[in-house]
């Protein structure tokens, strides 16, 4: 059983890496950034309490945000255990979780603000199948177009420029704070997530001391495309 918490500002390519390391591993990868999105979309009571939040980016408080967290992971749902990503951002939630549940690392991708802002401004997502997008490194074959569905590509409703300062803020103020609190309790592994995908996520398996049971059996890793 292997369970992470990966993190990292905004930008930083966490879902993507979250993904990526899903797969191999056979793990179930947690969002809850997605969870909330598709509460969101879906127009539920809790997404329509949680929108503005969003859209301001903004951290959701804390007892939503916690109880779709204790939600999520009830179902365990995994045989080889999950990647959660997205959760704890701050203090509360921070000792909430250290509580509730037992992780093996937390993986801390870095990234500078500026390359952050610059990948979220070219970041895309389907609006049929939310693949994501990046205009920078996993450009559409057709403009505006997805490669997938054929589904029309749009820009996430907390990536605009306001939106974004209020993220990397909200990073910066609460949630970067937390990795000297979890440091004291679990094994912090720290990645640059400068490079390319497929370098990130190799030095990450290294650090962690992980080697992916049939690889050569699978798409090499780069091939995966996903969120921050
Ligand atoms: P990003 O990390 O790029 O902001 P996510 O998809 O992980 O993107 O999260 C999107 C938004 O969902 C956040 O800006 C915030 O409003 C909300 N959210 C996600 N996780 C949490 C959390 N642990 N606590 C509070 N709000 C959260």
């Amino acid at each position: 059983m292997r369970k992470f918490v990966i993190m990292g500002p905004q930008g930083s390519g966490k879902g993507t890496q979250a993904k990526m390391l899903a797969r191999d591993f056979d793990l179930v990868h947690i969002s809850v950034g997605d969870i909330l999105r598709w509460h969101v979309q879906g127009r539920t009571k809790l997404g329509t309490t949680v929108q503005r939040y969003m859209n301001e980016g903004r951290l959701v408080p804390d007892e939503i945000v916690s109880e779709v967290v204790k939600w999520r992971l009830d179902i365990h749902d995994w045989r080889y255990g999950f990647v959660l990503d997205g959760f704890p951002r701050n203090v509360a939630q921070t000792e909430f979780f250290l509580e509730n549940f037992d992780i093996d690392a937390v993986i801390a991708i870095e990234l500078s603000e500026e390359t952050a802002i610059a990948r979220m401004q070219s970041r895309r997502l389907c609006s049929g199948c939310a693949l994501d997008y990046n205009l920078i490194q996993l450009r559409p074959k057709v403009p505006e177009v997805c490669d997938n569905c054929g589904g029309r590509l749009v820009t996430r409703p907390d990536d605009t420029p306001e939106a974004i300062r209020a993220r990397l803020s909200e990073y910066r103020a609460k949630t970067h704070p937390i990795l000297d609190l979890l440091r004291e309790k679990e094994l912090i592994v720290t990645v640059d997530g400068t490079p390319a995908p497929d370098i990130v996520q190799a030095e990450m398996r290294r650090r962690l001391g992980l080697v992916a049971p049939s690889t050569e059996a699978r798409e090499p890793a780069g091939a995966a495309k996903a969120g921050s």
